[in-house]
């Protein structure tokens, strides 16, 4: 794995990006940002499963307002996602906002972006260029291939930015390609010292987003590109929360909650296993700290292969033998193997 590219951290609220700072995982809101309470309840769900950084959609002026509002009943930093009109950037920075994101493909116009900018360096809160494939400016050399055209959008926009002494700058460079989203934050890993936001756009339902997401974020850092993950998702944003930190966690960059190893299972389980690890997984996921679980198919294997595993039960007919960093325990009935295990979850 390359020792993670060096960034310029930027604070965003209380939130540090780039630099030494831990990978930080994002999501963003999907409820109707001028429905205040309704995005309360779910940036405090977010922030329930460890999301550290929320964004809100600006389609108007209503929305715009309604982040002084949400930002009083949450406490993780709001960025709001603008698009098209400069004016509604100006509204949520008035309102609160502890990040904005532009679309250079939709504000481009260098007074806007002054205007924003303006604003936004008054009360040091920082930009994402936020570049997406689907909305790239019109490209300045036709022969460009995707990639290198969101570069350019990117780069143009960091110069623009630079040239008005601002640096609180993050850019993201996101396609649903996943190829293309990795060339292209390559490439812009090399030329800008700013954070970057890595992700791959549209990716999709949870079966195959997720897929798609991790092969681009985690193929990136491992090469040490990303600062910050948010794994797109077409689901509740709980689940590219879940995602974006199971990405983290099999990296080994970041820890946060149970790990749950299981089995695949084959033709020597005597145990319904596929039931029992999906039974585990939700008794897991009200516990808060670091702890690796196993639970395997049978007692041949079982133990050995779930060495590294802190608690960990192997089945076999009827009985399953609870195990602690690889030694037997005790022997448990059926009907207690998930009480039984998590028993002991609670006590390590
Ligand atoms: S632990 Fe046992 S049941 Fe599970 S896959 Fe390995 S051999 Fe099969």
């Amino acid at each position: 794995m390359n020792p993670r590219r060096r960034s310029k951290p930027i604070q965003i609220g209380r939130v540090t990006v780039g630099g030494d700072a831990p990978i930080v995982v994002q999501s963003m809101t999907k409820t109707d940002t001028r429905d205040i309470s309704s995005t309360i309840d779910q940036i405090r769900e977010l922030e329930d499963c460890g999301c550290e950084l929320v964004r809100v959609a600006v389609p108007d002026r209503e929305a715009a307002g309604a982040i002084a509002g949400i930002k009083k009943g949450v406490s993780i930093p709001i960025i709001a996602d603008i698009h098209f009109d400069y004016r509604l950037a100006l509204m949520a920075l008035e309102a609160g906002a502890d990040g904005l994101r532009l679309n250079p493909g939709n504000i481009s116009q260098p007074e806007q972006v002054k205007k924003i900018v303006q604003a936004a360096q008054e009360r040091k809160v920082p930009i994402r260029i936020g570049v997406n494939a689907g909305s790239l400016p019109k490209p300045k050399k036709p022969k460009l291939g995707i990639a290198e055209q969101m570069v350019a959008a990117a780069l143009e926009q960091v110069k623009l930015l630079e040239s008005l002494d601002f640096d609180l700058i993050k850019v993201s460079l996101k396609a649903f390609d996943v190829p293309t989203t990795i060339e292209a934050y390559r490439s812009i890993a090399r030329k800008i010292p700013y954070p970057l936001h890595i992700g791959v756009t549209e990716a999709g339902t949870p079966r195959t987003g997720i897929i798609r997401s991790t092969v681009g974020i985690s193929t990136l850092l491992y090469q040490g590109i990303g600062d910050t993950i948010r794994v797109s998702l077409t689901a509740h944003p709980r689940e590219e929360v879940i995602a974006g930190y199971e990405i983290l966690k099999s990296l080994n960059l970041r820890q946060r909650g149970p790990i749950l190893v299981s089995c695949p299972s084959c033709g020597r389980a005597e145990v319904d296993i596929i039931k029992l690890a999906e039974a585990v997984e939700k008794e897991l996921v009200k516990i808060n700290k670091p702890i690796k679980v196993a639970v395997m198919g049978c007692v041949v294997n079982g133990p050995g292969e779930a060495r590294d595993a802190d608690i960990g039960i192997a089945c076999g007919k009827g009985r399953a033998v609870l195990f602690k960093k690889g030694k037997k325990i005790k022997t448990i009935e059926e009907r207690d193997f998930i009480s039984a295990l998590m028993a002991e979850v609670e006590r390590f």
